[in-house]
């Protein structure tokens, strides 16, 4: 590699370490997105313009074809359907990870790797394992796809010996690993492949959909590490950095979530967790004998205007219901009306991460407003209204008083320490874990039970 391309690809890496810390926070959001787009353009010149590249026609076609679709998909997506959109790109990286560990095999000479029948053995672990993981990825991000879209059932299958059989399947890799190495056999590849694409779906059937999050940002990592090894076979630096950054980003954020959720990830990954959300059945089934306090749009919308401060928790039903902009302007009023109004954000509210921070300033509400659990917390007990749009699980106290709740360790918003909780959601039913919230029934709730667009909507009425 020349010195010009070594030091485009180091600026490339630069920039694409600035595009991860610029995404870290709303208000630099647009920086980071800039910066990556800036480094991702520079490497793919660079790695035109090096003598590697024979003819730059067919990849330039390829990435006329390939923006072209991904830039329309970009402008039509549904903020809510990113999370399958995701899991549909990774699988694409990890199927190109499979074609180039094969192209590699198939024509060893154009990577300088060897001969045929005569690869380099380290070149042969890595492509191995670049197509290994790469299938896997692209199996288990297909199916992660199919059931965030709906097209399979989101419930977890699972069928006796289930992970028996997954543990063989992943010992039977390794080994057929080790017996290519040794043969350079094209049928020993063949298997490994067809056993990595059959582990990428029995990993991710038995994860029920709402998990599935935790398992697109584990895909990723997974696709990053895919095209790192990749890297290793064609020499390219800048791939080895970027599939590493990818890998341990991934990572990260899939460790933050479980920590989020105070789920161990393996807990996550042999699922079994909450239940069915949608079986919500009638709007007061919970009940029981329990009295509940139900008030309407007018209620919510008197108590508010008397109120000195509100603190607004938005979560998963807010972004079902696109309620975003209606809460906004509620909450123009209240600040016309010279009320204190903030909004609390769980680390993990909503289904993905930073879920209600991009509504939120998709809204327009000024950053300044938005506080992140542990700034806000301590200041519940002072506060007036906890207004609750669609969220459920991170308000449940049953997460610090009842050991034997699933949620139990995960750290939630005391919202019950404020005079008055105001609960808009369309029932009784539970959240994602699938527990009960015994907030519902406490002196200081009212249950505001509809849609929580209609319902903001109707308190802005009430309040004008
Ligand atoms: P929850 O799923 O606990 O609760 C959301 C509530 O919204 C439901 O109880 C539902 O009640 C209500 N709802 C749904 N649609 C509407 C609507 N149209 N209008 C009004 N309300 C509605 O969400 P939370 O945000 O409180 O908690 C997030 C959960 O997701 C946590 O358990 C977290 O562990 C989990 N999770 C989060 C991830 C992340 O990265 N953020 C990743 C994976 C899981 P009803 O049916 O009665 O209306």
């Amino acid at each position: 590699m020349d010195t010009m391309t070594s030091f485009s690809y180091l600026v490339s890496a630069v920039c694409f370490i600035m595009a991860l810390k610029g995404l870290s926070s709303p208000e630099s959001a647009r920086h980071g997105v800039l910066y990556g787009m800036f480094g991702m353009a520079l490497a793919i010149v660079t790695t035109l313009m090096t003598d590697t590249v024979d003819s730059i026609g067919l990849p330039l076609l390829g990435i006329a074809l390939g923006g072209g679709v991904g830039a329309t998909i970009a402008k039509k997506i549904d903020m809510r359907d990113l999370p399958q959109l995701m899991a549909g790109f990774h699988s694409l990286v990890g199927l190109a990870a499979v074609f180039v560990a094969l192209a590699a095999f198939f024509n060893p000479s154009a990577y300088g790797i060897g001969e045929v029948g005569a690869i380099a053995v380290n070149s042969l672990i890595e492509m191995a394992l670049g197509a290994a993981i790469g299938a896997i990825t692209f199996t288990g991000s297909i199916i992660a796809f199919g059931k965030l879209q709906g097209f399979i059932t989101g419930k977890p299958l699972t069928f006796i010996g289930q992970h028996k059989l997954n543990a063989g399947l992943g010992i039977l890799m390794f080994l057929l690993i080790f017996a290519f190495c040794g043969t350079q056999s094209t049928f020993m590849l063949m298997v490994l492949v067809a056993v990595a694409l059959a582990l990428g779906v029995l990993l991710i059937m038995p994860i029920g959909g709402a998990d599935m999050p935790v398992i697109v940002s584990m895909l990723n990592s997974y696709s990053g590490w895919a095209a790192a090894g990749i890297g290793f076979t064609l020499e390219n630096t800048l791939l080895i950095i970027t599939g590493a950054l990818v890998g341990a980003s991934g990572a990260i954020l899939s460790y933050i979530m479980c920590k989020g959720m105070n789920r161990s990830f393996l807990n996550v990954i042999l699922g079994g967790f909450g239940g069915d959300e949608d079986a919500a059945n009638s709007p007061t089934a919970a009940a029981g004998d329990r009295p509940v306090k139900l008030g309407s749009a007018d209620d919510a919308g008197f108590i508010m205007k008397n109120a000195s401060s509100v603190v607004i928790v938005p979560g998963y039903g807010m972004a079902v219901a696109q309620a975003q902009h209606a809460l906004r302007e509620m909450a123009d009023v209240l600040k016309a009306e010279g009320i204190n109004v903030r909004y609390a954000i769980h680390p993990v509210a909503g289904r993905m991460p930073g879920h209600m921070n991009v509504l939120l300033a998709e809204a327009n509400v000024p950053y300044d407003d938005v506080l992140e659990l542990e700034d806000i917390n301590r200041d519940f007990a002072q506060t007036d209204v906890a207004f609750v749009i669609g969220a459920n699980d991170i308000t449940n106290p049953a997460a610090k008083t009842d050991p034997q709740s699933p949620i139990y360790g995960m750290p939630i918003l005391d919202v019950e320490k404020a005079k008055t909780v105001l609960f808009i959601k369309r029932s009784l039913g539970t959240g994602y874990a699938g527990v009960d919230n015994p907030l519902f029934f406490n002196e200081n709730t009212m249950m505001l039970l509809g849609d929580a667009k209609t319902m903001a909507e109707n308190i802005i009425k009430a309040m004008e």
